[in-house]
């Protein structure tokens, strides 16, 4: 999780002092995303249905259709045989 939205404003706030608990790298794996918590992701789960789907033009619904993105070009360039 990286920060939190505002169920009132849809701002996001940071959660944590350090927002970077595994810099790239340190574990030698990239970091794909960060997702601002959104207490809605987890009612959706709770229904089976798609977050970033359903809210497209949120701050987390944006993070996790890029972070599917880049999940998307790297499985394209591993059937490439990069
Ligand atoms: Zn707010």
């Amino acid at each position: 999780m990286a920060g939190y939205v505002c169920p009132d404003c849809g701002a996001v706030g940071q959660l944590f002092a350090e927002e970077t608990p595994f810099p790239s790298g340190l574990v030698g794996l990239p970091i794909l995303g960060r997702i601002p918590f959104d207490s809605r992701i987890a009612r959706c789960a709770d229904r089976g249905s798609a977050y970033a789907a359903e809210h497209p033009d949120t701050a987390a619904g944006q993070a996790l259709r890029e972070l599917g993105a880049r999940v998307s070009a790297l499985l394209v360039l591993e059937g490439a045989g990069r």
